[in-house]
């Protein structure tokens, strides 16, 4: 590890104090959360820069894969630095660097171009602006979306162009700061293209210029961004404008689509109708839609599914409903407030996947699609145990976007935190996140996320986030149930994992009767036992009857009494596994005989734990074996067999 590493730590722990001097209970000292030591991966050449603009101008032919054009740049140093390193790939080859009519020297490595200051430092806190001239053959970068693509759609075969450079493709297009920590104030893209073809890209559109045969698309986009959430697509598009109110509020959300002339009978209905109650939804949930004085919009691309939240206008590969819900709860989550690494990604995805089920849940037909969301995207989460939705290896594309993992697993969790804190602290608390003026146009970790959802809720929830976020894994629940008169004896135990306590509200419901009763344990631990009055005889009981849990397929039984034989046993080596009925009086004795009427093991059960281990003191032979147990007046005998 270089120097500039240990520097950028510093600055990045810097920058957390400074938006959480106020909550020392969060980020201070010893209580500062394991896992947020180590949660920033950076470059050893990170910048400590803060960019006031960046205006990209390039010349592209969306049927030729080759980019020319510069960038200029406006920015300040926060610290002073002999060179500047800009992530830009050895394929595209810098032509010069200017700084107003100074010519600056440079070098390129595979990576990166290389600004030595002219003086040998370029200072702190003053404001330095330069060009840089390039152009070239884009990478293939196999580690990526397709950082720079070309395709053709329709009958026609018309030629598309599109950028994608999360998370580390901007280097292979353009001269950028591409690392997370730094955002630009404004971004400005020109892009002249050959005429017949436009050009979608971030804020307004200020104007087309038309020259020689070519138009450039000048844009303007004055919200703060991480470079790389600056896309473009090129092609032959119609174009869809639409202002849409919002209700309860003075807002209007201007929104201009760039659709592929072919595609227009089918998205255009769509966009029109399905997209207002989305951004009404949103806005009422966590505050005006942030791009307000811009736009929203999407731009087709060809990109086989998915898409890709740029910023203000997202790339479609279709219009799925749940991409374009996706794409737009990104504008929120994702675009206002960023990821602060690689590894706490679910802040983004996590997040806008969850979102279509705010969606699903009444939006679409009544909200007939929201179950099917819960049971196809816990089924997903569940699908194996491994791996955590805090990314601990950020250097892969595929496992920052683990589509089981950063995706699925992650909206899930948020699902169920829903129901573990209820809906007005879990939406209070993220309006909260999204409001705060630290956060806003920022970076976010899971310990923010976290932070806001235990100040409106009033709960700790590090265990949760321990075990579902950091760690791997889903328990696995038993529910054994008994009713006697108007009381319902519940006992719960966590089966799997086993030591790993997933501790959280459970919700289990009683039928009978015609009636229902919802009844929700606090399960702490890893067994407990609970008494609930149920005015009606039950006919079942249902473990998460509206799936909200992340657990597997729970264990339910109905245990009758000891009379009635029925407790359960098993024997592991030298360890008894007991599931013990409901009504056992206290001093109930358990013995163990082997098949000669040898007593083998002896002991009082105490009562009150209904799930016990127990460790035989002798090890036992392979075989058949007799297990008594005695409480007051009644007795049950139990065979057991003792595999090899
Ligand atoms: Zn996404």
């Amino acid at each position: 590890m270089g120097k500039g590493f240990i520097i950028i730590i510093g600055l990045l722990q810097l920058m957390a104090w400074k938006a959480y001097g106020q909550v020392p209970e969060l980020m201070g000292g010893c209580k500062m959360h394991p896992h947020s030591q180590n949660r920033v991966a950076v470059s050893a050449d990170f910048n400590p820069v803060r960019i006031f603009k960046q205006h990209l101008s390039i010349a592209l032919d969306p049927a030729v894969r080759h980019i020319s054009g510069q960038v200029h740049y406006r920015l300040q140093l926060t610290e002073a630095r002999p060179q500047l390193a800009i992530d830009l790939d050895a394929a595209l080859q810098v032509d010069s660097v200017w700084s107003g009519n100074q010519s600056l020297s440079f070098s390129q490595n595979p990576l990166q171009l290389l600004l030595p200051a002219p003086n040998g430092l370029w200072p702190a806190d003053s404001t330095l602006e330069f060009s840089v001239q390039y152009a070239g053959i884009p990478p293939v970068n196999p580690n990526g979306f397709g950082s720079f693509m070309t395709a053709k759609h329709g009958p026609d075969s018309v030629p598309v162009l599109w950028t994608l450079s999360q998370p580390y493709g901007c280097r292979d297009w353009w001269p950028a700061f591409q690392t997370l920590g730094i955002r630009a104030d404004s971004t400005w893209l020109s892009v002249n293209i050959p005429i017949g073809y436009r050009s979608g890209g971030p804020g307004l559109l200020q104007r087309i210029d038309t020259l020689g045969g070519r138009v450039t698309y000048h844009w303007q986009h004055h919200y703060s961004m991480p470079p790389y959430l600056l896309g473009l697509a090129v092609s032959e598009y119609e174009v869809l404008e639409q202002r849409i109110p919002i209700a309860g509020s003075t807002d209007t959300v201007f929104v201009q689509d760039y659709v592929y002339l072919e595609d227009t009978a089918y998205a255009f209905p769509r966009l029109r109708e399905l997209l207002p109650p989305m951004l009404q939804r949103f806005s009422d949930l966590f505050g005006p839609y942030p791009y307000l004085t811009e736009k929203y919009g999407h731009m087709q691309i060809s990109i086989f599914s998915g898409g890709m939240e740029h910023s203000t206008m997202s790339s479609m590969g279709s219009w799925d409903y749940s991409l374009m819900v996706h794409e737009l709860a990104h504008q929120w989550f994702g675009n206002k407030i960023t990821c602060a690494s690689w590894r706490d990604i679910w802040v983004n995805e996590g997040f806008a996947t969850w979102m279509v089920s705010l969606c699903l849940e009444d939006l679409l037909d009544n909200g007939f699609w929201w179950p099917g969301w819960k049971h196809l995207t816990r089924l997903s989460a569940l699908r194996v145990p491994e791996g955590s939705i805090f990314v601990r290896d950020t250097a892969l594309t595929t496992t920052i976007f683990s589509q089981r993992l950063t995706y699925h697993k992650a909206s899930f969790v948020l699902h169920g935190l829903r129901y573990q804190i209820g809906d007005s602290a879990m939406f209070a608390g993220l309006r909260s996140y999204m409001n705060d003026p630290q956060l806003s146009w920022g970076f976010a970790t899971t310990e923010h996320i976290r932070y806001f959802l235990e100040q409106a809720s009033g709960q700790d929830l590090r265990g949760y986030f321990d075990r579902y976020i950091y760690g791997a894994g889903y328990p696995r629940y038993q529910v054994n149930w008994q009713q006697q008169g108007n009381q319902l004896k519940l006992h719960t135990r966590q089966l799997l994992p086993q030591g790993l306590p997933f501790a959280q509200k459970l919700p289990i419901r009683a039928y009978g009767d015609g009636d229902s009763l919802d009844i929700h344990i606090d399960f702490r631990g890893s067994q407990r036992s609970d008494v609930v009055i149920v005015p009606f005889t039950i006919d079942s009981l249902v473990f998460d009857p509206d799936i909200f849990v992340l657990s597997e397929p729970a264990v339910v039984q109905r245990l009758s009494s000891l009379q009635q034989g029925n407790f359960f046993a098993s024997l592991n080596n030298d360890v008894l596994q007991l599931q013990l009925p409901f009504d056992l009086q206290p001093n109930a004795e358990l013995r163990l005989y082997d098949l000669q009427g040898r007593l083998l093991h002896w002991q009082f059960v105490p009562a009150e734990q209904l799930y016990q281990e127990i460790r035989l003191t002798q090890w036992l032979q392979p075989g058949m074996y007799l297990l008594q147990l005695q409480s007051g007046n009644e007795q049950a005998t139990k065979k057991l067999i003792l595999a090899q």
